[in-house]
């Protein structure tokens, strides 16, 4: 996995040593000596990750991590304080301006690297999500964004997995104290991965020596997997000293580690960044997803549209190829629209283009293609069905339209007809754009013989 580091300190040596280091893992370094300068290189050549010293001279790592996290240009590229001091207390405080991680002087290279790769890969889906969100919004896709704040909405659930002897009931307590989230404990490995399913926790907090010989590495790798907990937050607490354990679970895909001992305090602070970076990425992917259905819903009916029709029809058209099955092309037009428009308004022609969808839904089969194709013209095409079926089903879709008005929101009760024009594929076919069109030819023979009539193309 490539990816640019941009290394922050004051002093050369410790800049040459990191760098040499990173390049050796094939690494692009950037280099900065103070502090206004790695905020300017972050915001002009956009790391992927940022290696920040505290102690330097023109403002210390804290202030420059927190300006890196105020800017909207750097907010979201992760930042490693790198310290001579690993004091509880500095850690906390590193963390609270908003650093991802905290690595003590002299650097552990395992710990260093294991890191990079975490950064690097929740960076990667960050990258990928946010811009498959902006080309759904430049597509004018999603012109929405709710933002969820923290303890606004609904309230996380954050499930404890720790071991027999451990300070359990202490980060219970402390995690009870956030706003809006329910603690709920677990304690054998099996036991967590059932709970896990049921309960589907936000984050799962997961002990090295967790109870009962339980294996804690399997039971993460385990939580990755399953569709119910791949996108939880999944903190490990490991024993002092334990980093390789702690990079193996990094690499398996814990968002992050805590050594013992640690002060609640720093629980609370990684679980609480971890929440809102999850927050914020289920954000993006359900934006991306409703961008997607936007992309082939018609909004105002909640039928497939043009685009989606086209591209499913070459299926269709493929597989009764395969099959050797006849299928029916119909191109419905409502007789006379426009006057709706113009006698009763247009949100009472929205009405009729509603109840019409509604009305050929209830009368054609689930696995026939209903689609929207532009204003009052809709599609409906039917694997499987030659032209008996055909004539059945359309004559059955003209009276549905037919045979009961349509009612406005003002009650005024609105008589509408259709008309359609049928076209019929056979296993020969190969080419849906010309069935469509041959429908379409029958449907102007339907307006041209009177309307509220099926026609049906000559071939068929
Ligand atoms: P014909 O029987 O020949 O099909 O006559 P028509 O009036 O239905 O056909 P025409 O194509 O002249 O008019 C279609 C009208 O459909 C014009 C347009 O204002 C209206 N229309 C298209 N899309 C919408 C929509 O989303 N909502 C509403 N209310 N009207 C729409
Ligand atoms: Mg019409
Ligand atoms: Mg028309």
């Amino acid at each position: 996995m490539p990816g640019r580091i941009l290394v922050v300190d004051d002093v050369a040596t410790n800049r040459l040593i990191l760098k040499a280091k990173l390049a050796a893992a094939y690494y692009d370094v950037l280099e900065a000596d103070c502090g206004q300068s790695a905020f300017d290189r972050a915001r002009k050549e956009q790391p992927d990750v940022i290696l920040l010293d505290i102690m330097m001279p023109d403002m210390d790592g804290y202030t420059v991590c927190e300006m890196l996290k105020a800017c909207p240009e750097t907010s979201h590229i992760p930042v490693v304080m790198v310290t001579a001091s690993g004091a509880p207390k500095e850690r906390i405080k590193g963390l609270s301006v908003g650093a991802d991680d905290y690595l003590v002087k002299p650097i552990n290279d395992m710990a260093l690297f294991a890191r990079v790769r975490n950064l690097l890969r929740v960076k990667m889906m960050f990258d990928e999500l946010k811009l498959r969100d902006s080309t759904s919004r430049e597509l004018g896709l999603t012109d929405f964004l709710e933002t969820i704040e923290e303890g606004a909405g609904k309230s996380e659930t954050v499930m404890l997995a720790p071991a027999a002897d451990s300070q359990g009931d202490v980060w219970k307590d402390a995690i009870s104290k956030m706003p809006n989230v329910d603690v709920i404990g677990s304690c054998s490995e099996r036991e967590a991965l059932n709970m896990a399913r049921f309960e589907m926790p936000d984050a799962i907090i997961v002990q090295q020596s967790i109870m009962q010989e339980g294996d804690s590495l399997r039971l993460i790798s385990a939580l990755r997997a399953r569709p119910e907990t791949r996108q939880a937050v999944i903190i490990y607490v490991v024993a002092d000293g334990a980093i390789e354990t702690a990079a193996k679970a990094l690499d398996l895909g814990a968002s992050d580690y805590l050594m013992e001992p640690f002060e609640p305090e720093e629980m609370i602070i990684r679980l609480r960044t971890q929440l809102r970076r999850k927050r914020y990425s289920d954000q993006l992917r359900s934006n991306v997803r409703d961008g997607l259905k936007m992309a082939v819903i018609d909004p105002l009916t909640g039928l497939y549209n043009r685009r989606y029709a086209t591209q499913h029809m070459q299926k269709i058209v493929e597989r009764a190829q395969e099959s050797g099955k006849d299928f029916a092309v119909m191109m419905m037009d409502l007789d006379k629209f426009k006057r709706i428009n113009d006698t009763e308004g247009h949100d009472a022609g929205d009405m009729v283009l509603k109840e019409f969808s509604r009305r050929i839904q209830e009368n054609v089969r689930g696995v026939d293609l209903v689609a929207r194709m532009g204003g009052e013209e809709f599609l409906v095409v039917m694997p499987d069905a030659g032209a008996m079926t055909a004539k059945h089903v359309s004559e059955r879709l003209r009276r549905a339209v037919e045979c009961n008005p349509f009612v406005t929101a003002d009650g005024v009760e609105l008589n509408i007809t259709v008309s359609i024009g049928v076209s019929i594929g056979t296993e020969k076919d190969d080419d849906p754009g010309k069935l469509v069109k041959c429908a379409d030819l029958a449907l102007y023979e339907a307006k041209a013989n009177g309307r509220n009539l099926v026609s049906f193309h000559e071939a068929a």
